[in-house]
């Protein structure tokens, strides 16, 4: 590659940026940092109509939160700003008129109820209407007025947009670095609005202008801007600029496969689908997800490394990163895995790392002496020893429960089946061991328990399953000898008396 890598991601701040728009800005990282270029964060807010307040700071905290910050943009200043278009607002007007001058571009002056009108009679015709070279002449604008019309529309101050030239009867052929050739035919298209009666540009104007200035090389965007790259490669032409290379990555589809996923389909299947919760939409974050494991599983939608594996931090997807290995048909978005990949970085995290959350989770839970006692070392091995089964950091709370308080109940099944007529007398036999046990290690207190068992002839069935219960309340859990050392002595006499007590 000779030029230097530019990638720029464009979201328009409309809303809370979906996960979709969270994968293209990490797929355009991903291909920036791979080849050593620039990732740029461009608001295009030229849409006032569209603006929602709040939602650029979210775009932004959430590419932080993700670990892909950009390296320009409206907070991180560049030679390329500013990075908000309506803060250059000012240029496109410079541009739409050499377009206007070259014969590429042209003033429109139709009124709204004029083209509304033409819209419904060519509906109700069983038509779509297309405003281009077919009847471009008849309708109203500077091709079909006179000159001096023209000009005394505009200094009366007439209201106009200003439409794209397209040329009839061509085929327009490019190429996608994901897709391959594609080609559209002029017939087809629209004479689209470049600029508004409003003084602003469309976005079609200033992305093409912006990502010409901002000397972007490679445009990676989601599919749904395939049909308007027709006009971006005849806006390139008209201008005389070279174009960027395009990506169009795949769409993110549905949990079923059929159709583009929706906010709706979080909402139904109750996962996220914001990164950070958005209004009152949970985000990735909030639910417990690692930034890690989100940016894991984003970059598998749509993108495969050809080997069998799933597991990469953000080096590593750098690293193994190549547009040609993105697919060109939809991604399925698997909600089930997405928590199989935080399950996994859980596993990975340290006891150390987790151990506010946990304390946090614990005192909100059981209130703030449930962990007076216990010192972060003990809390960390609480952590190590119940995280296996644990997708989420919150759930370690649900999972340790029992080192924190007694059990109120026990497991209705598993008592029915251990307790037997002498289990009485081995539970009143154990606390009295427990009692006398000096060295209270997990270690020891196993010698000493399995001691017990042989010296009585028992088995271990006869013993180890209604201790647990005592314990636990369920069959459930960790090495009983390590719980035991962390409830301490007095706690697991009196979990045992309180079993013993217990109605049967
Ligand atoms: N502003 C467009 C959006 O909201 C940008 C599309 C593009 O990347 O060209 O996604």
């Amino acid at each position: 590659m000779t030029k230097k890598v530019r990638v720029r991601f464009a979201p328009s701040p409309t809303g809370g940026l979906h996960i979709g728009g969270l994968r293209t800005a990490l797929f355009n990282y991903l291909f920036a940092k791979k080849h050593g270029g620039d990732f740029i964060l461009r608001i295009e807010d030229t849409d006032q109509t569209r603006f929602v307040e709040g939602a650029e700071a979210y775009i932004e905290l959430a590419l932080n939160w993700a670990g892909i910050p950009c390296d320009e943009g409206p907070n991180k200043a560049g030679k390329y700003g500013p990075y908000r278009q309506s803060e250059r607002k000012a240029s496109y007007a410079n541009y739409v008129n050499s377009l206007i001058e070259k014969g590429a571009a042209y003033y429109a002056f139709d009124t709204t109820e004029s083209l509304d009108f033409h819209r419904t009679d060519h509906e109700s015709k069983g038509k779509t209407f297309i405003y281009n070279a077919h009847n471009r002449l008849k309708l109203d604008n500077s091709l079909s007025l006179s000159k001096e019309e023209t000009a005394s529309k505009i200094a009366s101050g007439t209201p106009f947009v200003v439409r794209f030239k397209t040329p009839e009867n061509t085929t327009i052929t490019t190429s996608d670095m994901i897709r391959g050739t594609v080609s559209f035919k002029t017939d087809t298209l629209d004479d689209k609005v470049l600029f508004k009666s409003d003084g602003m540009p469309t976005y079609h104007l200033a992305n093409v202008v912006d990502d010409h200035l901002m000397e972007i090389s490679h445009v990676i965007r989601g599919e749904e801007w395939l049909p308007s790259l027709a006009l971006h490669i005849q806006l390139y032409q008209a201008f005389g600029w070279e174009a960027p290379e395009f990506a169009h990555l795949p769409l993110i589809m549905k949990p079923t496969g059929k159709g583009k996923l929706s906010k709706r389909d979080g909402e139904k299947g109750g996962f996220p689908v914001f990164p950070l919760t958005w209004l009152e939409s949970t985000g990735y974050k909030e639910a417990g997800y690692f930034p890690e494991a989100v940016v894991n599983f984003l970059a598998l939608l749509g993108w495969n490394p050809g080997t069998a594996q799933e597991l990469f931090n953000l080096e590593e997807l750098v690293g193994a990163f190549e547009l040609e290995r993105v697919q060109k048909s939809g991604a399925r978005f698997d909600p089930e895995k997405t928590k199989w990949f935080n399950q996994q970085y859980l596993q990975k995290a340290s006891a150390v790392i987790l151990l506010p959350e946990f304390k946090k989770g614990l005192v909100a839970s059981f209130g703030k002496t449930a962990i007076e006692n216990k010192s972060d070392k003990v809390l960390e091995n609480i952590i190590e020893m119940v995280k296996e089964r644990a997708a989420f950091t919150h759930e370690l709370i649900g999972l340790s429960a029992y080192f924190f308080v007694d059990p109120t109940e026990y497991d209705p099944k598993a008592l029915k089946k251990q307790w037997k007529e002498n289990t009485p007398q081995i539970l009143t036999a154990l606390t009295e061991i427990i009692k006398a046990q000096t060295d209270f290690s997990s270690a020891n207190l196993e010698l000493t328990i399995k001691n017990y068992i042989t010296e009585q002839s028992l088995s271990f069935g006869a013993v180890m399953p209604p201790l647990r219960l005592a314990l636990v309340g369920a069959l459930s859990g960790p090495h009983v000898f390590d719980i035991m050392e962390v409830l301490g002595k007095d706690s697991c006499v009196k979990r045992i008396k309180a079993l013993l007590n217990s109605p049967k």
